[in-house]
């Protein structure tokens, strides 16, 4: 499906802060900022994830859909999110963690339809991070895969951090199912299970 919106500028001229769609974001100062650019209505119960995982460790940011229909229109794919206070504080931050709600139904390379129901997608270009949490989460027997959403666009937002010592901005990203997002008990593991071992980095 694609976007209404090709970038944030393009967005607010139609949609209203405040209205249609709010910012929630809290820059502690931590290395450490978890994102979730489709909030709100856009991809449901990512924002609540989020923050959660950021909990007093690490920043947090939100763009929250709150229209009363076609949420949909607030979508600005990752490579293009722009909005200017979710880059300042990624821009602050060392290393990016996003968070996404996606379809349980994906299609494969050959574009035939799985049924993924209960599962996590990590992406995104830190190769060690990714391999850190996979462990974790698999340890903490969760559905964890990397069969979708590489998140391997350099302008990914998750991949925006500047302020590295490398410079690289490699970050990762998660994309939550939807049977997965309904299972309170599943995403209450997935949240400490993150949680903990962020505090380690
Ligand atoms: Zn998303």
């Amino acid at each position: 499906m694609s976007d209404k919106y090709k970038n944030f500028n393009d967005l607010k001229k139609s949609e209203k802060e405040n209205c249609d769609f709010k910012i929630d974001y809290k820059d502690i100062g931590s290395k450490i900022a978890i994102v979730a650019p489709h909030g709100g209505k856009i991809e449901d119960k990512t924002t609540e994830i989020a923050k959660l995982i950021a909990g007093n460790n690490c920043n947090y940011y939100s763009f929250i859909g709150q229209k009363s229909n076609n949420n949909r229109d607030l979508h600005i794919t990752s490579h293009k999110f722009d909005e200017p206070r979710a880059l300042e504080l990624v821009g602050n931050s060392e290393i990016v963690i996003a968070i996404h709600g996606c379809m349980d139904e994906q299609k494969d390379e050959q574009k035939k339809k799985i049924n993924y129901s209960k599962k996590i997608f990590i992406g995104g270009l830190n190769k060690d991070l990714i391999d850190k949490l996979q462990e974790v989460l698999e340890d903490a027997s969760l559905p964890i895969s990397t069969d979708q959403f590489p998140g391997i666009e350099p302008d990914n937002i998750c991949n925006r951090a500047t302020t590295r010592v490398d410079a690289t901005g490699e970050g990762v990203q998660f994309e939550l199912t939807r049977s997965f997002r309904d299972d309170g008990i599943l995403c209450g593991k997935f949240i400490a299970a993150v949680s903990e071992c962020l505090k380690t980095l």
